[in-house]
């Protein structure tokens, strides 16, 4: 089955929209560079958009009614919209979910120290990277600091121009014939992730007189005190924005596309919907794929069951449990998450007519996992047998895809979370090359594509 390429299909109003459509994504990238970042963001755009919070409903003691949006937060670090459709909840709701983490390089709770004449903070990577990417890098520090006193105070050092950044420093080559010797693996160490904070001694300090320099700074800037930072969640991420990629512009290169790309296409398919839809619609941004959906805010977590049953009960007289199973049961889901981009200089990795081709639209996957499809969700066939009729009908650029050849590798997404309530589940997404790299590469044409195959899957799902 032969693929053809989604730019082929643009006029100029066409292109017009998708430059329109990455355009906002890059600034959506570059403002959310952590899931916090990112929920505040959602949330703006929700509230600009007309959604009300779901929490302020419920304190008002309002009931809710079709064409009603309405969003929920759980902790600042995960966010669902909702639009209420015509039929009630009990005939399911169209879904798109996807996550708001990204892979980093997290700092540690007892993080600073000094050595000889160097302030260091100490790491722990999240997520699965290729540590040898992090080094040697211009990074950046966003997060919290939580105060005794309940306060938070927001950091972000290292995005303004006239910012400072950070970075890991690397071992240079001409005395590296040991580490390049070293698998890719362990060319580069956990512990090894350690983050270059200063160099200038305090004046008048005797001991680690660096490291009392670099607290000053943090005191006086931002008012946090070293233990303040066994509260903090500062992620040091790469610096800057992300940028236009090619001679041609037909992509982005940028940090967080997994999943950030297909987070912001349900957002922007969010408000496509018509004002009446025929199912309530829900889009899902999750915390905490990257660490397999654990904790509160990951997707094994109940928010999302939690807020369901809460439109249950503002929109029927009386509250039942088995209203929401039904609900859910009943409901059909694109689990948004990106795919592995098949990369002609890594052609051993893929199968090709199985592979994410770069600008062939949105792809859906059956299944992912690993190891004879271990951990994965796969798809039930009449499931994709609908969906194929509804990218038909809407004109959609869309692909199959696999991540890799069988055996080569994996990956998970929250997929098999959400089956687990008996509802119909596929994953979907946009090809990334450099997938989990600092700085990752999409097609704006596959980005473009999956906004008008999110907006059509909550319209036309049933
Ligand atoms: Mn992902
Ligand atoms: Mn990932």
């Amino acid at each position: 089955m032969e693929r053809i390429s989604a730019w082929k299909k643009y006029d100029e109003t066409a292109l017009k929209e998708l430059e329109a459509i990455s355009k906002r994504y890059r600034d959506f990238l570059d403002h959310g560079k952590t899931e916090r970042e990112c929920v505040k963001q959602a949330v703006a755009l929700a509230e600009k958009n007309g959604y009300r919070s779901l929490q302020d409903v419920i304190s008002h003691g309002k009931k809710l009614i079709a064409g009603d949006k309405v969003y929920s937060v759980c902790m600042d670090k995960a966010v669902m919209l909702f639009h209420l459709g015509k039929k009630p909840l009990e005939s399911g709701v169209n879904i798109v979910g996807a996550h708001i983490d990204s892979p980093r390089i997290d700092i540690k709770q007892n993080p600073f120290y000094e050595d000889t004449d160097l302030a260091y903070a100490d790491t722990h990577y999240y997520g699965g990277i290729k540590k040898y990417q992090w080094v040697a890098r211009a990074l950046a520090l966003h997060g919290v600091v939580a105060k005794k006193d309940g306060s938070l105070i927001e950091v972000v050092i290292g995005e303004d121009e006239s910012d400072p950044v950070l970075c890991i420093s690397d071992l240079l080559i001409h005395l590296a014939q040991e580490q390049m010797a070293k698998k890719a693996g362990e060319a580069v160490t956990g512990e090894g992730l350690d983050i270059l904070l200063g160099g200038r001694p305090l004046e008048g300090e005797e001991k680690d007189a660096v490291k009392a320099m670099m607290l000053g700074i943090l005191k006086e800037r931002y008012g946090i005190e070293e233990e303040d930072m066994l509260s903090a969640e500062l992620e040091a991420v790469p610096a800057g924005k992300s940028r236009d990629l090619g001679l041609d512009r037909s992509m982005i290169l940028g940090y967080g596309h997994d999943d950030r790309v297909c987070a912001y296409a349900e957002l922007e398919a969010m408000l496509r919907l018509p004002m009446l839809p025929e199912y309530t619609c829900c889009c899902l941004l999750a915390d905490k794929e990257e660490i397999g959906s654990v904790g509160a805010t990951g997707m094994r977590a109940h928010y999302f069951e939690n807020a369901m049953a809460e439109l249950v009960n503002l929109t029927s007289e009386h509250y039942s449990e088995l209203t929401l199973r039904r609900a859910l049961k009943n409901s059909r889901m694109l689990s948004c998450d990106v795919s592995a981009g098949y990369d002609p200089l890594y052609a051993s990795a893929f199968e090709k007519k199985n592979a994410a081709l770069m600008g062939c639209g949105v792809c859906y996957n059956k299944f992912t996992g690993s190891r004879g499809k271990s951990g994965s969700n796969d798809a039930n066939a009449e499931f994709i047998g609908r969906l194929r009729k509804i990218m038909e009908d809407n004109a959609i650029t869309w692909q199959t895809a696999e991540l890799g050849k069988v055996d080569v590798g994996g990956g998970g997404t929250i997929a098999y979370i959400c089956a687990l309530y008996g509802m119909e589940v596929i994953d979907s997404g946009v090809p990334v090359l450099s997938m989990h790299a600092p700085q990752e590469i999409i097609s704006k044409a596959d980005l473009y594509e999956a906004v008008k195959a999110y907006a059509a899957f909550m319209k036309d799902a049933n």
